[in-house]
Formats: structure tokens, C-alpha cells, sequence
């Protein structure tokens, strides 16, 4: 242990931090900080160079305090300025919403619905009737969804975020002040934030915004998902360092490596995003199927999430569908669909890949995708809880009839087309084996995600069993490193190119190979352009990701011969973290 050299902990803590995890610092307010002054370490989430100065987003409002009550024959005047106030704000942003498109348009809309939510409203209504001003009663009101948001975890926590934005919008309407959010900036910037609302995301300027970075968020928050769909480089989760970097301070953003630098010298940063430009010239020109430049095949598949997903994802350079979460079709339902309905969602699916290979994955309820007919309620740890497989060993009806509606639909395939069916979270033989002899009763090729250690530990027990099996980093990271997926604070450790997460996979290819059993890798790994080198490297036949992520992979491959991924990956393998383990990938091949 030595003394950390870090001086930036927001606590005041000057010389607490727990040092040598190479260049990463952990101080006692868990922010993650580089020892370095001249760059500031974060997650990456959409790749891309820019060099701008960065512009804040306009402050937040101070938040009121209870202040004198107001008089009883005040409160109605006082809820109808709150309304007012709230149907000016839900106005503004109805109408941003009309103009933007896509999921911009979709983010907005569901911010709309938050500021005309009746059970907040009601709450506001309560606390004026409590004779709370109301600027305070907002404050309250949404402080007590921001808690059951954050008592619910996962997907919801993130959305405290959005909440957090629609009452900073209503106060600043009621005290007539500017309207939190975006600067005027006239000239291309890189927009900083604590976080960002999808208010401020979507209808973004990209001419002028041209780079996103904020302190907190995750891979899945808004800022990720808006980002991902302009294309602008992001970088999320920063932590509280950011805030060094003043408004005008010219910075190098590098959305792949999670890095904002400073003080970089000016020929550099600009000759790093000419290169970054030329990349993106060969991604769009990238057509497939992908394999390195000496001739190696990788399989790229596209992960979906329902019907529409699938439609368009088949346009894009997939070879089929690598992953298809089919929970994501029934998040809503209040009981479970008959096997004809299911049976009918499968069957779109299926329609829109022709006779390319579908990898369906039987319902991942549970965690952060909680569905209502098949989650247990109350759990203490959802995510090491009843999820995944785990659902149906009190309710096989679940499972079997989920897969009987498979085969119904995998009927109307044509000829060939491979239907292949795996599990998530298996983690022991029996379970692959009980998975695998449900599948092949009827007729249906069997696989698991190896995304619980334990399976990834057993590999050579488990393959015996199964024809396929695909790696699910998201959870494989999560449960190797002990880190919930969605903490911002975690980002750090929740990342595969842990040299942990890459021996676990290194342990399952090596096992595919020794059983003859093709090993693919469907977690958000397989995005990354250096990982999925890597994953090349350890022996992946198949890398499953959002469709539009497969041309920058598919770009990257053909740059490489395999050796040299074999390189890159023993060089991850030996590396202290994360960050150093993809330095050194780089190093390998002398980048
Ligand atoms: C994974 O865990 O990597 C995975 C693909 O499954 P999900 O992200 O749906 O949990
Ligand atoms: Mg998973």
C-alpha cells in the first residue's frame, strides 16, 4: 500500500486513497480518479474522437428549503401555480418530443408522462394541502418516487435521473428562472454534465455538441442510449473529478478508451480525430462477413429484443440473430401469454431472419427485468435471486411451455434454418443437462449462457451436455468481480476487460475446443471493437451485439491477423486492471 497522490477526493480526503491498482485510485468516497492531472478516467460508451472545449450544462436550481407555511385559503392559488407550472414545463418538452425522432422522441415523451403523472401530482397536491409552499411540496413529492425508485434498483434506479429533471424544470418554472439543461454554445463543444436528462439528450445539436461526458450514469442510462443513437463519442461515470475541467478548457474525449485529456497538444489531438474520422470512413464502407485479415471467420450476430428490433436488425451486416431476450417482449404483460401468442412473437421474429441462424434465449425474468407473472416480489437481492433458469424450478410450466411455443413457431422456418435454444444463468451440470433434454424432446438444439462463474469454472463438465454455448459478460463481469452492473461507482471493476472476466472466458473456449462445442459471446463485450480482438483471440467462433455496433467490430477484424489477436489476448490475460489490460492488448500490436 502507498500513499495515493490523488488530490481531487470531493470528501477532502487527501492522502486516504488505497493506492497500486496501477494508474486507478480509489479514495474513501469510492470515486474512481487517475493519479495523473492531465486526463481523467471513465467508461466509454460510444467510441469516437473529439477535440473541443467543454461547455457545463446551465446549473440545476437550488433546491428550497420548507421556508413559512402558507395559509389555508392560500392552497388552492398555491396547487394551481404548481399546475401551472408543471403544464408549462410538460408543454415545452411535448413539444421537443414531436420534433425529435426515434428513441430521442420516445425518451422525451416518456419525461412528458412523468411531469403529468397523476400519483405525483396527487403527492404535490398532499403536501400543499399540508400547507407546504410549493416549491417545497415538488421537493418532497419527488423525493419520495426518487426513494422507491432506488428501493426498486436496476433499470429504475436510473431513472431517478429523469425524475430529478422534471422537478428541476417545475421549480425553475415557478420562480421564473432559465430553464436548467442545455448551454447556448455556438461553436463545437463537448458538453460536460453531472448527468444528463433526456430533455437535454435528445434534439442535441451534434454539429455543435460533439461529445458527451458525465459524471455519473451507466452503460444503460439515457445519456448511453441517446448517445449511442447520434453517434456522438460518450464517455459516463467519470465521477466527481470532472468538475476540475472549467467551462472553455479544450479537451481530447476518446469515447472507445473512456479517457477525457487535457493539456493535449493541439497537433496531436487533432491528428487523433483525423484517425478517428478515417476509422469511420472504413466502418461505413465495412460490408462483411467478418474475418481477420489472414482469412479467420467470426460469426457476427445481432442481438434483438422483440419483433420490430428484429426487422431492423435484419438489414444490417448480421449473420442472424446471436441473442434474442425474449423477457424484453413481456415486461408489461400481467400473465403469462398462452403458447399460441408466445408461439406468434417468436414466429415474427424468426420471419424477419429468413434461414439465418436465431439464437432464442428462454426468459431472463428477475433483477432488473422484472416481469409480473414470473419474478418473486420480494427479494433481498434480486440479483443474485430467483432469475433466469432459477424461475422455473418451482414452475417448470413456465419453461416448458415457453419452449413448446419455440418449436411451434420454429416450424414455419425454412429448411436448414438453424433455431438454436439456450438458457440464462445455468451454473451447474444438472441444470444444463435437465435444460438440454427439455430442448431436445422437442427437436430444438440446446445451449447455455455462461455467465455465472460457476458454469464458466465447469465448462469442461457442462459442454458434454449442450451443442452451443454463449458467454454473457454483462452478468460474467458482475458476478466475477462481485459489482453490481448498474453502479456508476463500479464501472471500474464491472468492465470485461477485467483480466479476471478474460480468464473466465479463456477457461470456456479452451473446454469448447477440448468437447467440440462452439463457444460465441453475446454480452456487450462483443461490441468493442480491441475486445472482440481479443475474445478472437481465446477462441470465440461468434460475437452477438446490437446491430449497429457489428460494422466497427467487423472493421477492426479485417485489420488483424489472428495471431495478432492471439497476442492481444495474452497480453489482457496478464495485465493488473482493466485499463492496463487494454493498454497492454494495444501495446501487443503496436498501437
Ligand atoms: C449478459 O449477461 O451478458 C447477457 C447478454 O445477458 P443480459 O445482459 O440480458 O443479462
Ligand atoms: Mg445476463
Amino acid at each position: 500500500m502507498s500513499e495515493c497522490q490523488c488530490r481531487k477526493c470531493p470528501n477532502g480526503f487527501d492522502s486516504v486513497c488505497w493506492v497500486d491498482w496501477g494508474r486507478e485510485n480509489l479514495c474513501t468516497a469510492t470515486e474512481r480518479h487517475t493519479v495523473t492531472n492531465d486526463s481523467i478516467q471513465g467508461t466509454g460508451v460510444v467510441p469516437g474522437v473529439a477535440y473541443a472545449p467543454a461547455v457545463w450544462v446551465r446549473p440545476r436550481p437550488e433546491l428550497p428549503e420548507a421556508g413559512e407555511p402558507i395559509a389555508e385559503d392560500a392552497i388552492d392559488a398555491e396547487y394551481a401555480r404548481f399546475e401551472k407550472a408543471a403544464d408549462t414545463v410538460a408543454e415545452r418538452l411535448g413539444a421537443r418530443a414531436q420534433e425529435a425522432v426515434g428513441e430521442a422522441g420516445e425518451v422525451l415523451k416518456a419525461t412528458v408522462g412523468m411531469v403529468r403523472d397523476r400519483g405525483w401530482r396527487k403527492a404535490v397536491k398532499k403536501n400543499v394541502r399540508s400547507l407546504q409552499r410549493a416549491e417545497f411540496a415538488v421537493v418532497n413529492a419527488t423525493d419520495k418516487f426518487i426513494d422507491m425508485f432506488e428501493k426498486a434498483g436496476g433499470l429504475m434506479l436510473e431513472r431517478t435521473t429523469d425524475l430529478k429533471d422534471v422537478r428541476d424544470r417545475v421549480i425553475a418554472e415557478l420562480r421564473g428562472e432559465e430553464e436548467p439543461g442545455l448551454p447556448n454554445a455556438h461553436e463545437p463543444s463537448v458538453l460536460f454534465a453531472d448527468d444528463l436528462a433526456p430533455a437535454d439528450t435528445a434534439g442535441l445539436d451534434t454539429e455543435i455538441f460533439t461529445a458527451l461526458v458525465t459524471e455519473l450514469g451507466g452503460p444503460t442510462s439515457h445519456t448511453a442510449i441517446i448517445a449511442r443513437q447520434l453517434g456522438v463519442p460518450c464517455v459516463v461515470a467519470t465521477g466527481t473529478s470532472l468538475r476540475d475541467i472549467p467551462s472553455g478548457e479544450k479537451v481530447l474525449v476518446d469515447g472507445a478508451s473512456g479517457t477525457i485529456s487535457r493539456d493535449v497538444d493541439e497537433a496531436k489531438a487533432r491528428a487523433a480525430v483525423a484517425e478517428s474520422a478515417e476509422r469511420e470512413k472504413l466502418i461505413a464502407q465495412w460490408e462483411g462477413p467478418a474475418a481477420t485479415r489472414d482469412g479467420h471467420r467470426m460469426q457476427l450476430l445481432a442481438n434483438v429484443a422483440d419483433p420490430k428490433a428484429a426487422r431492423a436488425s435484419a438489414k444490417s451486416q448480421a449473420e442472424g440473430v446471436g441473442l434474442y431476450r425474449t423477457e424484453l417482449n413481456f415486461l408489461s404483460a400481467a400473465k403469462e401469454p398462452a403458447v399460441d401468442e408466445q408461439a406468434e412473437i417468436y414466429r415474427q421474429v424468426f420471419e424477419a431472419f429468413g434461414d439465418r441462424k436465431v439464437v432464442v434465449r428462454t426468459l431472463d425474468a428477475g433483477s432488473d427485468k422484472p416481469i409480473a407473472y414470473a419474478t418473486l416480489q420480494e427479494e433481498e437481492n434480486p440479483a443474485l435471486g430467483v432469475r433466469g433458469l432459477r424461475i422455473a424450478r418451482n414452475n417448470e410450466g413456465l419453461m416448458t411451455r415457453q419452449l413448446d411455443a419455440i418449436a411451434q413457431a420454429a416450424e414455419s422456418r425454412p429448411e436448414g434454418a438453424q433455431t438454436w435454444v439456450m438458457a440464462p444463468m445455468v451454473a451447474t451440470r444438472k441444470e444444463a443437462t435437465w435444460f438440454a433434454g427439455l430442448c431436445r424432446e422437442r427437436g430444438l438444439t440446446a445451449g447455455a449462457m455462461i455467465e455465472v462463474p460457476a458454469a464458466a469454472l465447469l465448462a469442461d463438465t457442462i459442454m458434454p451436455e449442450l451443442d452451443f454455448v454463449s458467454i454473457g459478460t454483462n452478468d460474467l463481469t458482475q458476478y466475477a468481480m462481485a459489482a453490481d452492473r448498474l453502479s456508476p461507482q463500479l464501472a471500474y471493476l464491472t468492465d470485461p476487460w477485467q483480466p479476471a472476466v478474460l480468464r473466465l472466458i479463456q477457461m470456456t473456449c479452451e473446454a469448447g475446443k477440448r468437447h467440440d462445442v462452439p463457444v460465441g459471446v453475446c454480452g456487450e463485450a462483443a461490441a468493442d471493437p480491441w475486445l472482440a480482438c481479443v475474445l478472437t483471440g481465446l477462441g470465440v467462433s461468434s460475437l452477438s451485439a446490437a446491430a449497429n455496433a457489428l460494422p466497427a467490430v467487423g472493421a477492426q477484424l479485417a485489420e488483424l491477423d489472428l495471431d495478432d489477436c492471439r497476442a492481444m489476448a495474452e497480453a489482457a490475460l496478464s495485465a493488473a486492471g482493466a485499463t492496463e489490460s487494454r493498454e497492454q492488448a494495444l501495446a501487443a500490436i503496436g498501437r
